[in-house]
């Protein structure tokens, strides 16, 4: 499959990972808008938020762990915000989920 993601999961395209277990990788992502910027992606691949079913909620649920620590590691203390963007109203340029995680900078509200 054609997809990027599954590539830096498989090792064929290489990332700055912080973190990798049986079932989420977290890299730096390659263009930051914020001094930390990581994304969490499942090694499964999904390519939209629209495409998760009811089998994927325990996978979700260990991708917002899994930010939530990094993020403090990262030392984010003072907060960070996630972002999922789905499909092309959201924003989204890589069609295999990710949680991008921003921190050590403020953050406004709303987005563009
Ligand atoms: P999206 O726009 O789909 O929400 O986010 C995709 C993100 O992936 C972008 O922030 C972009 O900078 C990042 N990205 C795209 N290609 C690569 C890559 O090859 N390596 C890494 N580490 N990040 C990438
Ligand atoms: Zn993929």
């Amino acid at each position: 499959m054609d997809c990027l993601f599954c590539k830096i999961v498989d090792g064929a395209i290489p990332a700055r990972k912080l973190y990798e277990d049986d079932q989420v990788v977290a890299f730096h992502d390659i263009g930051p808008q914020a001094p930390v910027h990581f994304l969490v992606i499942p090694k499964k691949h999904i390519a939209t938020l629209h495409d998760i079913g009811e089998e994927d909620k325990a996978l979700l649920g260990h991708i917002v762990h899994t930010a939530q620590r990094l993020a403090r590691e990262q030392g984010c203390e003072e907060g960070f915000r996630v972002v999922m963007n789905c499909n092309e109203h959201g924003g989204q340029s890589v069609y295999h989920i990710h949680m991008h995680v921003l921190g050590q900078r403020q953050m406004h509200w709303p987005p563009g």
